[in-house]
């Protein structure tokens, strides 16, 4: 979307609190100034984008309050661009021919390559996130979004029921055809019709629970199978199971986009699982049994000096991948414990005399051979 980090308040140049009135008189004025046919600055048409995307959310009841709430992250969730706009268009219609504008379809073609009926609804994006443990096992999860769905009392027509007319520009078909003489070629060109907006049907009263659009927002189950494996920023295509497009006809794909939160000591690395272990200096070298907990069960681990040098490598026991599973990588960091108790103070104490002798000794050897 266009102008972001902008506040649609701001860009209108109303008040958080400003009735519908006073929006609607905002965007005449500005739509007036900033029309790109009027005004031939170079940044003109860029504004005229911002006030009409400002608009078409903050003019509706709905999409103001998923604005208010959550910002454009909000709407953006539920709307895609031309949803923002087509939902919203009788108003942007009507507007439009009272101030002598010219028409919606061919401002909003030329702005944002809105087509007529042949397209589908633009995918919807969802982000869902989930522990390195669920992207491990894989598996069901279930959540609701926010989504554009057909109205239930026009049937997505926009007219109340009973309202709705054959278009008489069109006679039905929505499309417009013209036949040109050129010399001896004649040309046809099939266009849109202008009058219905390729529907082939005309709304004489406006549906009441949707307004116009068709559509209306409603909570929707989501049910998303989690495959074993799956990577931060992977995308699951759910095909028909998007918002409802009254162009189309028919729902959108929902592309569902996995965020994986960072574990606290497990890394991914590719397939393979690393983790990274802090011991204690006393422990590797008295060789101590330590538990170590995996996303698929706990490990034992047999500490070792050579563990200071070269990683535990368990083969199979990684992330499920394309070739069967990767490894899990243990790395031993040596720490210092917190809170030395004054015992084991005094026993590091007497350790580095009797161990520093030996440590003497040895940079002996490497500094005067
Ligand atoms: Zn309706
Ligand atoms: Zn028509």
């Amino acid at each position: 979307m266009a102008a972001d980090g902008k506040d649609y308040y701001e860009i209108l140049g109303v008040p958080r609190n400003a009735s519908k009135e006073e929006i609607k008189r905002a965007y005449r004025r500005l739509a007036l100034q900033y029309h790109p046919d009027r005004n031939k600055s170079p940044d003109a048409e860029e504004k005229f984008k911002e006030i009409s995307e400002a608009y078409a959310v903050l003019s509706d009841d709905e999409k103001r309050r998923l604005y208010d709430m959550y910002g454009r992250a909000g709407v953006s969730s539920t709307y895609t661009e031309e949803d923002l706009f087509r939902s919203t268009r009788f108003d942007f219609e009507e507007l439009f021919r009272d101030l002598g504008l010219g028409d919606f379809e061919s401002i909003f073609e030329r702005f944002f390559g809105f087509r007529g009926r042949d397209r589908g609804p633009e995918p919807t994006r969802v982000e869902l996130e989930i522990s390195l443990e669920d992207a491990f096992r894989g598996g069901e999860r279930v959540f609701t979004i926010n989504l554009r769905d057909v109205c239930d009392r026009c049937e997505g027509s926009g007219a109340e029921p009973g309202w709705l007319e054959k278009c008489r520009v069109c006679n039905g078909s929505g499309q417009r055809v013209e036949r040109r003489q050129t010399g001896f070629m004649y040309f046809t060109t099939v266009t849109t019709c202008r009058a219905c907006g390729g529907l082939g049907q005309t709304v004489k009263k406006r549906c009441e629970k949707c307004g116009g659009g068709g559509t209306v927002v409603r909570p929707s189950q989501v049910r998303v199978h989690v495959p074993p494996g799956v990577n931060d920023g992977d995308v699951l295509v759910l095909r028909n199971m998007g918002v409802w497009d009254r162009m189309g006809g028919r729902r959108g794909d929902l592309l569902v986009q996995f965020r994986v939160r960072p574990h606290p000591y497990i890394r991914r690395v590719g397939d393979n699982l690393v983790v990274n272990l802090p011991v204690a200096v006393s422990e590797v070298v008295s060789g101590r049994r330590i538990v170590v907990p995996t996303l698929d069960g706990d490990v034992e681990v047999k500490l070792s000096p050579e563990l200071l040098t070269r990683p535990l490598i368990l083969r199979g026991r990684g992330m499920p991948g394309g070739r069967g599973r990767g490894d899990l990588e243990i790395r031993v960091e040596v720490t210092v414990p917190d809170n030395l108790s004054r015992e084991v103070k005094n026993l590091y104490e007497r350790l580095s005399l009797l161990e520093g002798g030996l440590m003497d000794e040895k940079r002996r050897r490497l500094f005067h051979r």
